[in-house]
């Protein structure tokens, strides 16, 4: 490992997965016919007023292929042009931990056995949809010596910025599912973060960040709030036409955000991305890797890196309370 690899100025995913395994790994995007308790009923059957999950997960294209083609043709594509990769199955649309436990399993088999270079999964879920069969199967995985990721939405510790964004969980369960997935064999947790929330001042967002760096987190994955065409957010922003984040600003948040990181935590996106016509605001739209590149030229000029302002004693704020000065 070159100097350059081993104090990067943001462990990247492509660089976590270089010091930890040696070698990268490439994610193929499935969708592998889950819902959501949010969006069945069961919750509610509006979803998080955010989400399109056609505006972020890739596989989505090819729903209604079996799990089997939609690894095979994504695999075979990358392979013609990068002989020798190795690969982790995303499960990204939707909940994927939201069936009987025989189902996860037979789904998360059918992918790994594709090809022998499948070498593990990436699992996109509520922290609320993790029973402990689930969590048990998923552990069972690492315990064969599969690569999992778990990916956990939270968006913001602060749930009163949620109650009207229909999240319907609250960062209690966010923090229980961690520890959960934890204890046992080792699986990487990432957290997807949101900044710009209606009513989110750069303190929550901090406190966010500061919170989940002092839990077993393994990975962050950082999005701006946008407003996605058709979902309930853009009726919302439609009639009030609350501020979005602007770039200049987005991406000093997160260049503070990757400063209060641990050094160990790989960073998995920088930003959100969404297709042209699926977009309302901000108008701005940003390739993560694009965002990567400003964010890194912010923290040149700062002479900081990622970790400069993490907490090695955590957080002093309560989680999940509102900090009396904003
Ligand atoms: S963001 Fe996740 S939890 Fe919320 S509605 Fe979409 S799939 Fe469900």
């Amino acid at each position: 490992m070159n100097v350059a690899e081993d104090k990067p100025l943001i462990l990247t995913l492509g660089r976590w997965f270089r010091r930890n395994l040696g070698y990268p790994l490439r994610k193929l995007s499935v969708d592998a016919g889950f819902t959501c308790p949010n969006r069945d009923g069961t919750l509610s059957s509006g979803g998080c007023t955010f989400c399109d999950n056609r505006s972020f997960a890739v596989g989505t294209r090819l729903a209604g292929l079996s799990i089997t083609e939609q690894v095979s043709r994504q695999r075979e594509q990358i392979l013609q042009r990068h002989p020798g990769t190795r690969f982790l199955v995303y499960f990204q649309a939707n909940t994927n931990t939201y069936a009987p436990v025989e189902v996860l399993r037979a789904r998360y088999d059918q992918a790994l056995t594709v090809a022998g270079d499948i070498d593990g999964l990436a699992v996109g879920t509520r922290p609320d949809c993790l029973d402990d069969a689930a969590v048990e199967l998923l552990q069972s995985y690492a315990g064969a010596g599969r690569h999992v990721w778990v990916e956990l939405g939270l968006q913001s510790i602060h749930d009163h910025l949620h109650a009207d964004l229909n999240r319907a969980y609250g960062v209690q369960a966010f923090d229980d599912a961690v520890h959960r997935l934890a204890a046992g064999h080792p699986l990487h947790v990432c957290a997807h973060l949101i900044f710009g929330l209606p009513g989110e001042s750069w303190r929550h967002m901090m406190e966010t960040v500061e919170h989940v760096a002092a839990l077993p987190v393994a990975g962050v994955k950082f999005h701006h709030l946008h407003v996605v065409r058709g979902t309930p957010l853009e009726a919302r922003y439609r009639r009030e036409r609350f501020p979005l984040p602007a770039i200049d600003a987005y991406s000093g948040w997160v260049a503070d955000a990757i400063q209060r990181l641990r050094l160990d935590m790989a960073v998995q996106r920088v930003c959100g991305e969404a297709p042209a016509e699926m977009l309302v605001e901000p108008s701005w739209s940003c390739a993560s890797r694009r965002m990567l590149g400003i964010i890194e030229r912010r923290l040149v000029q700062r002479g900081t890196r990622q970790g400069t302002d993490w907490l090695p004693h955590g957080p002093v704020h309560p989680h999940g309370q509102r900090p009396a000065s904003l």
